[in-house]
């Protein structure tokens, strides 16, 4: 039995198994796809304290995740599809196998949202996309729409024009969500146009994409616009479907954690983006991790 599993390599994951490890408590971290979560398909980080110039997210990630390696955490790579907890130990359900642990630190992160249109699920790795750093170089000199008005959707449509002819920004409002030195880099952006209160109706091509229908919210007006590439950045979706019946959850799904990212479940605690908090970065997912970790060593200890 382990001290602590942690599910989740993200930020948030990897800070929980650098704590935990260097406390010397047994620590093993699951993880279903790579280890970084979202960071680590972040072209750069400029706002992560310590790097002047920004970091790539990857290279970031990568260093958290050798780091909790040199302390000992394990690395396994499995998907969990329940958490229970009976005689007062959890038990992980992966596929094909179970872990115990006496105690868990949620980090499962969340996914991205999907826009619900037609088209969308049948284009998706033919011209629809939820990864600009994953997908951007396939789109060299040609158009190509990114929806959503937030700070991934800023962030990585000024990414886009490294590649694509142009990037049309669809948004639904008239006003970005996007943090301010954002939205000034973006408007200085001769490659990056807006449509404005406008949500995409229908993506549309032969093999790949071709066309995309978008209606403006006010005026009711279908228009098509001709791209090859539909870039999806209209926020997350929390990854916290396994855990709906242990945890509580608010109305969007995350999961709502006292001050020390306690669940509620002793033993049981929730870090990163997966958890009901204002701000979401790197930064904050790592203080949780932090956090979530020393909490554990107390409650193994009998000290909490
Ligand atoms: P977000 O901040 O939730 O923004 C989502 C955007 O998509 C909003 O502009 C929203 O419009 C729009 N939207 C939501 N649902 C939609 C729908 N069904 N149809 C069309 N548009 C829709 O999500 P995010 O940009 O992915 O960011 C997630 C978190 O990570 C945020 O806390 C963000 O600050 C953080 N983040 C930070 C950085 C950074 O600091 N550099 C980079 C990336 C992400 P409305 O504005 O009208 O609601």
């Amino acid at each position: 039995m382990k001290d602590v599993a942690i599910i989740g390599a993200g930020p948030a994951g990897l800070s929980a198994g650098i704590y935990a490890a260097r406390a010397k408590l047994s620590t093993v971290i699951v993880e279903k796809m790579y280890p970084g979560g979202q960071a680590a398909i972040t072209d750069r980080i400029e706002n992560y304290p310590g790097f002047r110039e920004g970091i790539g997210g990857s290279e970031l990630t990568d260093s958290m995740k050798a780091q909790a390696e040199k302390f000992g955490a394990e690395f396994l790579n499995g998907d969990v599809q329940k958490v229970s907890k009976q005689d007062g130990k959890f038990i992980l359900h992966l596929k094909g196998e179970i872990l115990e642990a006496r105690t868990v630190i949620l980090a499962m992160g969340a996914e991205s949202r999907k826009l619900g249109v037609k088209g969308e699920k049948e284009y998706t790795g033919r011209g629809v996309s939820y990864c600009a750093t994953c997908d951007g170089a396939f789109y060299t000199d040609r158009p190509i729409m990114m929806v959503g008005g937030g700070d991934t959707a800023i962030e990585e449509a000024l990414y886009l024009t490294r590649f694509a002819s142009s990037v049309q920004v669809v948004h639904r409002r008239d006003q970005l969500r996007a943090t301010r030195i954002l939205q000034e880099r973006a408007f200085k952006n001769e490659k990056i146009k807006f449509i404005w209160d406008s949500v995409v109706e229908e993506i549309k091509g032969q093999d790949t994409v071709e066309e995309v229908i978008v209606r403006n919210v006010k005026t009711g007006e279908k228009t098509s616009v001709f791209v090859n590439g539909v870039f999806v950045a209209i926020g997350l979706v929390p990854n916290t479907s396994f855990v709906k019946d242990l945890v509580k959850l608010n109305e969007q799904g995350y999961i709502i954690t006292d001050e020390n990212m306690g669940t509620g479940v002793p033993g049981l605690y929730a870090a990163g983006d997966i958890r009901q908090k204002s701000l979401r970065q790197v930064v904050t997912a790592v203080a949780d991790g932090a956090i979530a970790a020393v909490e554990a060593e107390k409650y193994i200890s009998g000290q909490a």
